[in-house]
């Protein structure tokens, strides 16, 4: 496959390709396929934004049926009857059965887009500047947003100090008997701690990019209390982990928290169309009109395909369940691949994202390249890029899903073998 023109062309900055080289053209549910016919399984996923596979038709129909009618496609924040219907279904289908009250704020179409206006949001609110993020944290690279994400690999590419955010350890950072909400509850109490009373906390249920670090339940009701007792912004950041993939449509149902402000992103428009969201509890929306504005946040095809994947999937009792299934089929074969190379991995995650960290911090990075030898696109994360990190589509058959399966452990053989 010819890549030149893209070495030759696209910035040094360029990424997925140096994993994943070859030219793609097709799409169609769990399978990808390049210029030379090759068919390849995702397991990637756009990191979490085809969570209904790739070109649904259930979500197609309807967008196409509205691109074919002219129906208008960009109009700044202006009423639209695209975005009317997807209000109404998200109040309908998401918030309204969970009983959440969110005021809804369309930043601009990326993830990072969602994170600066949160992180703005929660310091007007509050008058104060700092936000605590966690160690691993990951929440995009604008540099508001990259203030917050902990890998100094990004960090190294700000050109300016990255103020105003103090980190402080995730959920078993130092092992499982150290309690770090705990830790944080006496900083912050402690007014000689020298830590200032934070605006806000911005916290992934599950971290994607920092190696799929799960924080328990206990722990995030533990923080939704400490931000209660101090009138701390509770921010969880869901564009990854979120619109499914922990098996629930918010990461934080679990755990029965409210977080004040949720982000949303990726996999929010169905169909890989950029759009995000901010949800913002209604005594925590002290916007002005336009203060925080963005030429790209009506993206119409966008609002018809999230209200359509919302429909079709998200009002469906069963769905929540047959995420579950799926899920227990990646998290039970990767415990067996572990279990089978004794001391090589542990296994950790939630739902349909799950990973397979390797002690050996390269090994998750060959067994991502035998993968896509062997027809299977599998990303790695984490702060050595040691976990190989397994999320596939939500939707789609158990057969597609167990021949992925089936990928990984071959190629964890051959990983293994080749070291
Ligand atoms: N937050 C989280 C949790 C993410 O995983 C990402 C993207 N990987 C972002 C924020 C940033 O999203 P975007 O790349 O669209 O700016």
């Amino acid at each position: 496959m010819d890549l030149s023109v893209f070495s030759s062309m696209e910035s040094e900055v360029r990424s997925y390709i140096r994993s994943f080289p070859t030219v793609f053209d097709t799409a169609r549910g769990s399978i990808l396929t390049d210029e030379d016919g090759r068919d390849y399984i995702d397991f990637f996923c756009g990191a979490g934004t085809l969570n209904y596979g790739h070109n649904n038709p259930l979500i197609k129909a309807p967008v196409v049926e509205y691109l074919m009618g002219d129906k208008i496609q960009h109009a700044l924040d202006m009423a639209t009857g695209a975005k009317r219907h997807f209000l109404e279904v998200f109040r309908d289908v998401i918030l309204a059965p969970r009983g959440l009250e969110y005021k809804l704020q369309f930043p601009g179409p990326t993830g990072a887009n969602a994170v600066e206006a949160a992180m703005k949001l929660a310091r007007i609110k509050t008058g104060r500047s700092t936000i605590v993020a966690f160690t691993h944290g990951y929440h995009g690279l604008s540099l508001g947003a990259l203030a917050a994400t902990a890998n100094s690999w990004f960090r190294d590419g700000a050109g300016v100090g990255l103020n105003d955010v103090v980190f402080h350890p995730f959920d078993g950072y130092y092992g499982p008997d150290i309690d770090t909400v705990a830790m944080l509850r006496k900083l912050v109490e402690d007014p000689s701690s020298g830590l200032d009373l934070p605006a806000a906390v911005i916290v992934e249920t599950v971290q994607g990019e920092g190696g799929v670090n799960v924080a328990r339940p206990e722990w995030l009701r533990a923080l939704r209390a400490l931000c209660d007792d101090h009138g701390i912004v509770l921010i969880v950041d869901d564009i990854q982990i979120g619109i499914g993939r922990s098996g629930d449509f918010f990461s934080f149902e679990q755990s029965g928290i409210v977080p004040d402000v949720v982000t949303l992103s990726k996999s929010l428009s169905g169909y890989g169309f950029p759009m995000s969201l901010v949800l913002i509890k209604p005594e925590f929306d002290v916007w002005k009109p336009a203060m925080h504005t963005g030429t790209f946040r009506g993206n119409s095809i966008a609002f018809v395909g999230a209200a359509a994947a919302i429909e079709n999937y998200w009002a469906d009792a069963s769905f929540p369940a047959s995420i579950a299934h799926r899920g227990d089929l990646v998290a039970s074969r990767l415990a067996a691949i572990a279990d089978r190379h004794a001391g090589a991995f542990t296994t950790r995650g939630r739902g349909l994202l799950q990973g397979l960290a390797g002690n050996d911090l390269g090994l998750a990075g060959r067994i991502s390249k035998e993968s896509f030898a062997r027809g299977l696109i599998v990303e790695t994360s984490g702060a050595h890029d040691e976990v190989l990190k397994v999320m596939p589509t939500l939707v789609g058959d158990d057969e597609t899903l167990l021949k992925g399966l089936d990928i990984i452990d071959e190629a964890t053989d051959a990983a293994i073998a080749a070291a």
